[in-house]
């Protein structure tokens, strides 16, 4: 894919390796040099070495040595420095959610709707969401509640390591699917689940349908991109694969050796490369109506 190298955007939140992981608090604090207060005192150097330990307290509490309020100062700033191993991840990322949402943007002003931008948390093994704690082990998500989409980019890893789907545009399917989630959220698409008999496994559940669209949107994001020619030879075959490796059969049988059916809850990996295809062909959210849909 043609993107740009040197993207920021404004809405990626950069929690990476902070303290906003559930954890303890690090380090002793200054409580926990009160057993030391009383010989310190009656040394000749103790009040240089007390000066020195407050000196420092105050300073790491502002933030100046990087450590715990870290993150806090990063808030709203991507921390993309110069020794940034996922540097390059960084802006690839932000690059793919600024042009989804400017895509989603598009579509919606169409129909004569705002659209309301997500934000996306980039985080490493624990952070507090609005949906409770989120962790890397689940794999990306997007909370509903808060409007954020959550990623350990660790997880790219495992997508072309373990699961064995290989290329940039595997990883972009990935954002663009959570950011049909957030499309979902904005159309309120949540009560049709609800409705639809409540079942939220199996093949034919509330839950595969709501996941299956949002393969479909990630299509028709990627259809925006063929359109804008930012598209390489390679890059749909690499979304298909992503697709074909997150599928709940593949996964069953990935962990388990068998395919339960019974206990899907994103579909196959023939019904996603199903939707995302169906997405990608025609860019039109009307062809993405997986809850009227009789065969999925
Ligand atoms: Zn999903």
């Amino acid at each position: 894919m043609r993107w740009d190298e040197d993207h920021e955007s404004r809405d990626v939140i950069d929690k990476r390796g902070s303290s906003d992981d559930g954890g303890g608090p690090r380090g002793p604090g200054l409580l926990g040099l009160l057993p030391l207060l009383g010989p310190l005192l009656r040394s000749p150097f103790g009040w240089i070495i007390l000066l020195g330990i407050a000196g420092y307290y105050v300073v790491s509490q502002l933030g100046l040595f990087g450590g715990p309020t870290r993150a806090v100062r990063q808030e709203h700033a991507p921390g993309v420095t110069a020794g940034d191993p996922q540097k390059e991840l960084v802006h690839f990322v932000s690059f793919v959610l600024d042009d989804n949402q400017e895509t989603w943007t598009r579509e919606f002003s169409e129909r004569k709707m705002p659209y309301q931008r997500a934000k996306l948390v980039l985080f490493t093994n624990r952070t507090a969401t609005g949906c409770g704690y989120g962790q890397s082990a689940t794999g990306p998500f997007y909370c509903p509640a808060d409007s954020r989409v959550y990623i350990d980019l660790g997880f790219y890893q495992e997508l072309s390591g373990r699961l064995g789907a290989r290329g940039q545009f595997a990883q972009a399917y990935v954002i663009a699917h959570e950011i049909g989630h957030h499309v979902q959220n904005l159309l309120g698409t949540e009560a049709k689940v609800q409705g639809r008999g409540g079942a939220d496994k199996g093949p034919t559940s509330g839950s595969v349908r709501l996941e299956l669209q949002a393969d479909c949107y990630a299509g028709i994001w990627a259809h925006s991109t063929g359109e804008r020619k930012l598209l390489e030879e390679g890059d749909i075959e690499s979304a298909i694969g992503a697709a074909t490796a997150i599928g709940d059969d593949r996964l069953q049988k990935m962990s388990t050796g068998t395919v339960s059916p019974e206990r899907w809850t994103h579909g196959s990996s023939q019904q996603r490369v199903r939707w995302f295809k169906r997405g990608y062909e025609t860019g039109k959210m009307e062809s993405c109506d997986t809850f009227a849909a009789q065969q999925l």
